[in-house]
């Protein structure tokens, strides 16, 4: 129980945070790219074509790498759902299920398992509704963060395109001056360098978040998470309407793009929340 806790932090306002040198690292990573692009932008771009155009188009940009960033920290540091430990012993399930219950147990965990729930080795306890593990948000997707997901994989899609955009713009409108005030800040070679490195990039993240938020999209509209898929778990289904209310709220509206309003499985449990046994 002792080493166990060491991997992750929680307390009882949903604030979550697992120690995964892998997961840490690879949040890292994602922000050093996204703020790649921003560089790009503001020592290339803008002062090649300082007009009005150029400012609007950057201010663009940055709200959706701003979206994507809080996004991402929301996923992160958000507890994913999970179970507390130590609630029942084996004993206790046994004896229970004998009397006509239909309980699952996590030997790990030492805990009931909720339907839904899995364990996952890295966060180390059963998630309620867990999707998977994704190293590039250093957490769990499950119940209470799976919004906070979509909206990362749906502002970086954005991010990409806008970014990969620019870029071809930008190579057209230096192609039509022949390059002159395209070097206005950095010399020409450096500029090759980091346009060349920017679409290698946008490409990447598009292929990534696409698939991403498409298989995020699909999974939740038909309420089977990726787990539940690769198992092959039969279990009655709610319709897509009520499966996309349940992650992101009812009714649709722009709430739905807004990472700074919690799902509303979140809010449930900060509103009965209680210290955890974790
Ligand atoms: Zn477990
Ligand atoms: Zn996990």
């Amino acid at each position: 129980m002792s080493e166990d806790k060491e991997m992750v932090f929680v307390n009882k306002t949903g604030r979550w945070f697992v120690w995964d040198p892998c997961g840490i690292t690879c949040a890292v990573f994602t922000y050093g790219l996204l703020v790649y692009g921003v560089i790009v932008k503001f020592t290339v771009v803008i002062p090649a074509f300082p007009n009005y155009l150029t400012w609007i188009n950057a201010l663009v940009f940055m709200l959706l790498v701003f979206l994507a960033i809080t996004s991402h920290v929301k996923a992160m540091i958000t507890n994913p759902g999970i179970v507390a430990r130590e609630s029942a012993t084996e004993e206790e399930i046994i004896e229970r299920n004998q009397q006509g219950e239909n309980l699952k147990y996590c030997k790990k965990c030492r805990s009931i398992k909720p339907e839904r729930a899995h364990h996952c080795s890295t966060c180390e306890h059963c998630v309620r509704r867990m999707d998977h593990h994704c190293p590039w948000i250093n957490n769990c997707v499950g119940e209470f963060n799976q919004k906070y997901f979509v909206l990362f994989t749906f502002y970086v899609m954005l991010v990409s395109f806008h970014g990969l955009a620019t870029i071809v713009v930008f190579f057209f409108f230096c192609l039509s001056t022949e390059f002159n005030g395209c070097d206005a800040w950095l010399p020409g070679p450096l500029i090759f360098v980091l346009m060349i490195l920017g679409v290698f990039e946008g490409f990447l993240f598009i292929l990534f978040t696409c698939t991403m938020f498409w298989s995020q999209v699909y999974s939740i509209c038909t309420d089977e998470t990726g787990i539940e898929s690769i198992k092959h778990e039969q279990r009655e289904r709610i319709s897509w309407k009520e499966a996309l209310y349940e992650v992101f709220g009812s009714p649709c509206s722009f709430s739905w793009l807004n990472p700074f309003v919690p799902p509303p499985s979140l809010v449930m449990y900060l509103k009965h929340c209680t210290p955890m046994n974790v």
